[in-house]
């Protein structure tokens, strides 16, 4: 077989391809394609009931496609299991955090760290020198070096959604897939959190689903508005913002 080069397809971090899923014959996703490439941070947005949530939920298998296909590095998730897309390498933050309350930061980020799969790997488990570093790393990263020992159920808000990213990034995701991070951040919250994924995209790719604007601005690479489980305009975030298709879907609500 030849190999041409000047057709052959782009090698894609992700690969979504006519993926579709029906609810009772109700299309929430409808068809769609899109691509997204190493250390890219895509910002998914669209209106309420657009079909976002559904997207993430059919990357990480938590949803299974009617249609379509999800290529992650070239191999087909959608017919593997939860587990095995987060072994292959894909993160999934929910909206609402799902950390140990009554565990320390260190705890809950400890706990996150990868350990062999096996009984003895977890009895030989110790608080050796290669889990401290990556967990003062990472709790640097996530603006929590200072609260190592706080009980988690004592943090603000936004630090207990950083500290759910922090627990996905210390599994070294290639993907880290986070649905609507800043939703009930303060302002200043927001801009870190920009900050941090500026920071994380130099090893990670990131899809992000949000509704603020500002912070869409300040991380997105290319946006992708999504509209009745379908890419309405998709481009920099100048592109879709001046895209009338898409002026016409948010003025109409
Ligand atoms: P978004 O995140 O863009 O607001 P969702 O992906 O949550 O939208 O939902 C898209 C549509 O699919 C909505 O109309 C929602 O009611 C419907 N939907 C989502 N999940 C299910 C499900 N498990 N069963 C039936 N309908 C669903
Ligand atoms: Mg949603």
């Amino acid at each position: 077989m030849t190999f041409d080069t000047e057709t052959a397809p782009k090698d894609f971090l992700l690969a979504v391809e006519g993926l579709t899923v029906s609810f009772d014959g109700f299309k929430a996703v409808n068809d769609l394609s899109f691509y997204v490439d190493e250390n890219e941070i895509r910002v998914i947005i669209g209106p309420n009931g657009a079909g976002k949530t559904t997207v993430l939920d059919l990357i990480c298998g938590r949803t299974r496609a009617t249609s379509g296909s999800i290529r992650f590095r070239g191999k087909e998730l959608t017919t593997m299991k939860e587990h095995q897309i987060v072994h292959a390498g894909v993160g999934r933050k929910f909206q609402n955090p799902s950390i140990y309350e009554d565990l320390t930061v260190f705890e809950n980020l400890e706990l996150s760290f990868p350990r062999g799969k096996t009984v003895w790997g977890s009895l030989a488990f110790r608080r050796d020198r290669e889990v401290i570093d990556r967990v003062e790393e990472i709790a640097e990263m996530i603006f929590l070096k200072d609260h190592l020992d706080t009980e988690a159920a004592i943090l603000s808000h936004g630090q207990k959604q950083w500290l759910e990213i922090g627990m996905l990034l210390i599994q070294k995701p290639d993907l880290l897939m986070l649905d609507e991070p800043v939703a009930g951040m303060s302002v200043a919250e927001r801009v870190k959190t920009a900050e941090l994924l500026n920071t994380i995209i130099k090893q990670h790719s990131v899809i992000v689903i949000e509704h603020d604007m500002k912070f869409v601005e300040d991380i997105a690479h290319r946006v992708t508005v999504l509209h009745q489980g379908k890419v309405l305009s998709e481009g920099s975030m100048d592109h879709v913002q001046h895209d009338p298709k898409v002026v016409e879907v948010y003025l109409g609500h």
